[in-house]
């Protein structure tokens, strides 16, 4: 699953207090002092694929002005052993044609092994895992359905990164970069002598400027911390698309962790020239930049006021990621001669987030996460009570007194639930289906995605550039973490902020039955009467809630175009987006129950007699996704 928004750490959350704790938290690097040993929770190379929106500055604003604390946590954890003895190696075993939690658990061993690297998109590690999927599906027969009649479909995937030494002068007065100005982006600017305006305050529809007043220009934009929460361009950008560039005044708002993540190249998908058109360049601003932009105090500005020009060249190159990008795509043929020609389209996502150069203790920071972070990364904004703090502590000298000589350094985020339970699940989907004398009346069409975590980039693309007819897919089922959901994780919390835990047969629904009230009846009839028994929990799928979750995988990305869907997940847990996400934590009879749920929904839909009806507005491909 994707992150929710852009994470930043708030400065207080930088340096640990020495001494209190230093056992607890990831190594030092080497030579390191120890006050800066950071609790290094939060994935600060996945937030930069964040950037690449136009909404940069208002996302980036939104996170930093963020006020207030997460909801307390409610019920206590339940007894917590991070230590899983012998189970961080796995023989693996033959599969069979059922799902099983034994041929899941082969397959997620393999797939979130080390040696897969964090399956990051566009690295070695993705291509081994996509690999791992496609050879897979060649033994069990599916038809390939990528590019060029192979089981790949290869994105473009780039990286933007930032020329040094960018320029910004006001009057001939140079500007300091990062200091006084900070490029956003996406794409190069360069202007001898830009006209400047003041275009009001940001998300104050009080005072604003018009298009024609903007053309040209670089319009200024001051800010108002109170209505910082946005997360796309506010209505004032929108109503300026002639501006030749926007700055918003705010650097003293953003932390310097943030600006370390703007400075960093930033993956994006370049769909050409045609198809991407130019996003106006953004910045963001001092006070003391903007206040050497204007002749009068910033503080008496009204919209339309004239400034002074400027001459700014700021430049980035493009370059390919170093390995393929790959979504991977194969089929099972219905069996229905004129429904063979409709999908029900199964996914989830055979990407994670890599490694990374600076490793980490991973049972303290488990041990530490689970009481003070339930949620994982979508709690990096917790930090320790001195009692949490305590408890950890406590917790991780007993852990030790245990196990005196488990020890164990960590830096690869192998996502053995996020996601490779959905693609070692939909894997075992695919070799059941397989199997059956008569197949389905409709073709399954089973998709790896990749990217999902750079922001849905593969299903973006499959959507956009689909290997079948877009207009043939009836339905897709989305798995992304389907592995957790016990009754020690934080699977989420509902919208008013109370804490859910999961048990045996827990199930997060999302989205099914935003489009299709049928396929959401559906879901709930074959859980029913074909005894499964999942208990189905709709509380992330409220309108509005603030995870939104609706919005955070691959499965939107089909919603946008009126294909009803379902996403499936156990939820979130302490592990999420963590070194910690390892196999040996994977409930394997849980997720069996899920893929067992999944392969019988499918095959119903597939056997319809005709489609889900989509009785429910759709959404514009092009808009910005909701709740
Ligand atoms: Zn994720």
């Amino acid at each position: 699953m994707a992150h929710a928004r852009v994470r930043l750490p708030r400065a207080s959350a930088r340096v640990v207090p020495h001494g209190l704790n230093d056992h607890i938290f990831p190594f030092p690097p080497p030579g390191a002092p120890p006050g800066a040993i950071t609790p290094r929770i939060i994935r600060q190379r996945t937030v930069h694929t964040y950037l690449t929106h136009s909404a940069v500055a208002l996302a980036l604003l939104g996170a930093a002005c963020a006020r207030g604390s997460a909801p307390a946590t409610g019920a206590a954890p339940a007894a917590f052993d991070p230590y899983v003895p012998a189970a961080r190696v796995h023989a693996p075993q033959p599969t069979t044609a059922d799902i099983t939690p034994a041929d899941l658990r082969t397959r997620l061993y393999i797939f979130s092994d080390d040696s897969m690297m964090g399956r990051e998109a566009g690295t070695l590690g993705n291509v081994k895992g996509t690999s791992y999927i496609a050879s897979e599906i060649q033994k069990m027969g599916l038809v390939p359905a990528g590019d060029d009649g192979g089981y790949f479909q290869t994105i473009p995937l780039k990286t933007r990164a930032l020329k040094d030494n960018p320029t910004f002068a006001v009057n001939g007065a140079a500007l300091t970069p990062f200091t006084d100005f900070v490029p956003l982006g996406p794409d190069s600017f360069t202007n001898p002598s830009v006209p400047i305006v003041f275009g009001g305050t940001v998300g104050d529809s009080s005072q604003t400027i018009t298009d024609d007043q903007a053309k040209g220009k670089l319009v200024v934009y001051a800010t108002n911390a109170a209505r910082m929460r946005l997360r796309r361009p506010g209505g004032a950008m929108r109503e300026v698309p002639s501006a030749a560039a926007i700055a918003v005044i705010a650097l003293e708002d953003i932390p310097p962790q943030t600006l370390a993540f703007v400075k960093r190249p930033r993956e994006f998908l370049d769909a050409g020239a045609s198809a991407d058109p130019a996003q106006t360049p953004q910045f963001i601003i001092s006070k003391a930049a903007a206040a050497r932009m204007f002749d009068a105090p910033l503080d008496g500005l009204t919209a339309g006021t004239a400034g002074r020009s400027a001459a700014v060249d700021v430049e980035y190159t493009v370059t390919p990621v170093a390995d393929p990008a790959r979504n991977v795509v194969g089929i099972i043929p219905g069996s229905d001669p004129a429904l063979k020609a409709e999908y029900v389209a199964i996914g989830a996502h055979n990407d994670h987030l890599g490694d990374h150069a600076r490793p980490v203790d991973h049972d303290s920071l488990r041990i530490w996460n689970h009481i003070v972070r339930p949620e994982g990364a979508d709690d990096g904004r917790k930090q320790a009570t001195p009692e949490q703090q305590a408890q950890a502590n406590a917790e991780l000298a007993a852990f030790r007194a245990k196990y005196p000589h488990s020890m164990r350094v960590d830096s690869i985020d192998n996502g053995a639930d996020d996601d490779g339970s959905g693609s070692v699940t939909v894997l075992e989907i695919a070799q059941k289906i397989q199997s059956m004398k008569v197949k389905p009346k409709r073709s399954i069409l089973f998709v790896w995605h990749v990217g999902e975590e750079k922001g849905l980039l593969g299903s973006r693309w499959f959507t956009d550039h689909p290997t079948v007819p877009r207009d043939s897919i009836v339905a897709q089922l989305n798995m992304d973490m389907v592995g957790r959901g016990d009754a020690g994780d934080e699977t989420g919390r509902t919208k008013d902020g109370t804490p859910i835990h999961g048990s045996p047969n827990y199930l997060q629904l999302v989205g099914s039955r935003r489009l299709s009230t049928e396929l959401g009846n559906i879901v709930e009839q074959v859980n029913r009467d074909d005894h499964h028994d999942m208990q189905f929990d709709y509380s992330l799928d409220a309108d509005g809630h603030p995870s939104n979750i609706y919005c955070r995988s691959d499965h939107y990305e089909y919603a946008r175009y009126g294909i009803p869907i379902t996403f499936f997940t156990t939820g979130l847990h302490s592990d999420y987006h963590q070194v910690t996400d390892e196999p040996e934590y994977i409930d394997y009879p849980h997720m069996a129950k899920v893929g067992n749920l999944v392969e019988d929904i499918a095959v119903h839909v597939a056997d319809l007699d005709h489609r889900p009806v989509v009785d429910h507005p759709k959404p514009d491909p092009n808009g910005v996704c909701r709740q």
